[in-house]
């Protein structure tokens, strides 16, 4: 009995009576996971609780044998008993019931078990609506409970089911792909780890689907041709895995499953899977089409207590080490794929040491503009690897390696050097020099010897720590949040600035950061991309928007790729963006001449408009 995705079509969970009674005795073995709230969730949370006059409320997730709490607002609990749960019987008559209500738990013998109602305050009232997601799939329950016991008026039921709607988009756009409702990388992720260190089978087999050929089926086609097939692969490998197993939609042609059972089992599932995946399927009375996929797997024995992610890069490395693919559906395990990661770990090193025929490392830098006053406000530093074999490497390919293997110190103190550097050249050619903002993992950042060796490098180029702004990823703030927060002190005192990166990405709770001290708030691509189309996204913009005023932090847009989302932004006061609009990340040669033209600019002349200033970018 294992776990299976947050999101499963609602018919999967209601079969027949005996089924669902032997559903509902599993579910009672487990437990109800609490880990780090969802800030805009929390604040749904607490409107609803405030506007129903209850005392505590919830969002809670259900799937098969867990359920997971990315919302509570009132519960200290860390742990809570799941027999005798209200989300159980919610989810069992969510069929027929879209409202569920008990005025009195305590003398209701279905909940004589929950610490909830037996211990003070001794909750008695509790209302729920289940949360049904566009495509019918039940994610789980919006609830909330009171100590009188009451019953609530039509008017209370219709606020509750109104707010519902709002979660719903709300755990949709965060937690699904938006294109077959499938759990996203991070729930994926977060099941996963409950997963393996959970389960009671003796092995976990991870797999990552890449579909060949999908994007030419998708430029032949069309883009809503595209998202059926998707859509009929996204079905046919929730189907293969059934109920005891993991999928999830990383988005594009990319899936991913996690099987638990024994390794024979896993080897007749696999050679299942290949044949479901190469089945063809017809658009529209046209000829019977085929997609193909290179498969992924790494197997591993359980419980395993090591990191969840680290799983599926091995299975996704395994999945790219596969070449052509065209012909027949591939599975390849990542064993064979251990060499060739570390020979890439090798030739880094050797990049890292300055070894000339490993290639070298290089950063570009991203400019960072305030539109409406027609100004440079920063850049990003970025790095790349310049390889003499494979080219140009982008970091997303090498950092999480680096990073797995301690060399990502090395790493980031070679970017900041480099950063210096090149500052102290711009100043000295009397370039009107911008604040650089610089990418540390966290292992950098708490890294001991970091803010002697920053203090260090600063002074050596004779470097203000104005000049320079760390930006810290939402999800690892909170990881380590009470080691980061001497840290951070310690890099303010050198006059460096804080910025949060990715905002929205991560599970941070609005306590905890507050009590970081940040002077940025840079707002992930995935809330600006298309914002002016979404009426979802748009409401969780205002949501950032009105965090970041609260901790009065300058808010900048990432990822602006579009003049209809920039004109969004402008008429919501959003002027500091950083995206391909403007310009994407350029070489420091690149920088010297636009930093040039930029003093060249007759300060008595009007200031820059948008366009003029995206024109002088990208020349
Ligand atoms: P990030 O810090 O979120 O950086 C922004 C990423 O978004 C960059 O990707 C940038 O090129 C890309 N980007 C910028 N504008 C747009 C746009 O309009 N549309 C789209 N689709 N993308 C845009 P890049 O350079 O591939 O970097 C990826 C990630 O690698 C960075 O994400 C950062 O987390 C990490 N990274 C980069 N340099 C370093 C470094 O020196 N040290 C460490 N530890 N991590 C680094
Ligand atoms: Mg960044
Ligand atoms: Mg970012």
């Amino acid at each position: 009995m294992m776990t299976t995705s947050a999101i499963h079509p609602a018919s999967e969970c209601h079969s027949d009576d005996a089924t669902e009674q032997r559903r509902l005795a599993e579910l009672s073995r487990y437990s109800i996971t609490l880990d780090q709230s969802d800030p805009n969730l929390d604040l749904i949370t607490g409107l609803t609780i405030k506007t129903l006059g209850a005392d505590i409320g919830g969002i809670s997730i259900v799937y098969q044998s867990q359920i997971w709490l990315p919302s509570r607002v009132g519960i200290d609990a860390r742990h809570v008993p799941r027999s005798g749960s209200f989300c159980t019987w919610v989810v069992a008559s969510a069929r027929e019931r879209d409202f569920f209500e008990v005025e009195d738990a305590t003398s209701d013998p279905r909940f004589n078990t929950n610490p909830l109602v037996t211990y003070p305050p001794h909750y008695r009232h509790y209302a729920a609506v289940p949360l049904h997601g566009a495509r019918g799939y039940l994610l789980g329950t919006l609830w909330v409970m009171g100590t009188r016991s009451r019953r609530l008026d039509a008017e209370q039921r219709l606020m509750l089911t109104g707010m519902s709607k709002l979660v719903v988009d709300t755990l949709e756009l965060r937690y699904c792909n938006d294109v077959t409702g499938m759990s996203n990388r991070a729930v994926f992720l977060h099941h996963l780890q409950l997963g393996v260190e959970q389960t009671r089978q003796p092995d976990v087999v991870v797999g990552y689907i890449d579909l060949v050929g999908f994007r030419q089926f998708n430029d032949e086609f069309g883009r809503d041709k595209g998202n059926q097939v998707l859509r009929l692969m996204g079905q046919r490998i929730a189907d293969w895995a059934g109920p005891d197993n993991l999928v999830g939609h990383l988005g594009g042609d990319k899936f991913v499953f996690a099987l638990f059972g024994g390794h024979q089992d896993h080897v007749t599932l696999l050679d299942r899977l290949k044949a479901i995946l190469s089945l063809p399927f017809t658009v529209e009375h046209g000829a019977p089409q085929v997609l193909h996929a290179r498969i992924g797997v790494e197997h591993h024995h359980t419980p395993y207590m090591g990191s969840a992610a680290t799983l599926l890069d091995a299975a996704e490395t395994a999945a790219s080490s596969i070449s052509g693919g065209f012909l027949r559906t591939t599975v390849k395990e990542y064993g064979l794929e251990l060499l060739a990661r570390s020979h890439m770990v090798y030739e880094l090193q050797g990049a890292l040491d300055g070894e000339a025929q490993h290639g070298a490392l290089v950063v570009h830098y991203q400019p960072q503009v305030n539109y409406a006053r027609g100004t440079l406000i920063g850049m990003e530093a970025l790095v790349r690897w310049q390889h003499p074999v494979r080219g140009l490497v982008l970091p997303d390919r090498f950092i999480p390696l680096a990073e797995s293997t301690d060399k990502i110190y090395q790493l980031d103190m070679q970017v900041l050097t480099q950063v210096c550097r090149d500052l102290r050249a711009w100043i000295d050619a009397g370039l009107p020099v911008v604040p650089v903002s610089l990418n540390l993992s966290r292992r950098s950042l708490l890294h001991p010897q970091v803010l002697v060796d920053m203090a260090q490098v600063l002074e050596r180029y004779r470097i203000s720590g104005a000049m320079v702004e760390l930006e810290v990823r939402e999800s690892q703030l909170l990881e380590t949040l009470d080691l980061l927060s001497s840290r951070v002190a310690g890099f303010r005192a050198l006059g460096v600035r804080i910025a949060v990166d990715d905002f929205g990405t991560g599970y941070s709770n609005l306590d905890a950061i507050s009590s970081l001290p940040f002077d940025r708030l840079k707002v992930d691509r995935q809330f600006v991309h298309g914002v002016a189309g979404s009426e979802k996204m748009a409401g969780l913009f205002h949501l950032i928007q009105g965090i970041a005023d609260l901790f009065k932090a300058e808010l900048l847009c990432e990822g602006l790729e579009r003049e209809a989302d920039l004109d969004w932004l402008s008429q919501r006061g959003a002027h500091c963006v950083q995206g391909w609009y403007f310009s994407a990340a350029r070489t420091p040669d690149a920088i010297i001449h636009l930093l040039a033209t930029l003093r060249d600019h007759d300060p008595a002349a009007a200031p820059l408009t948008a366009p003029e200033l995206r024109a002088l970018l990208r020349a």
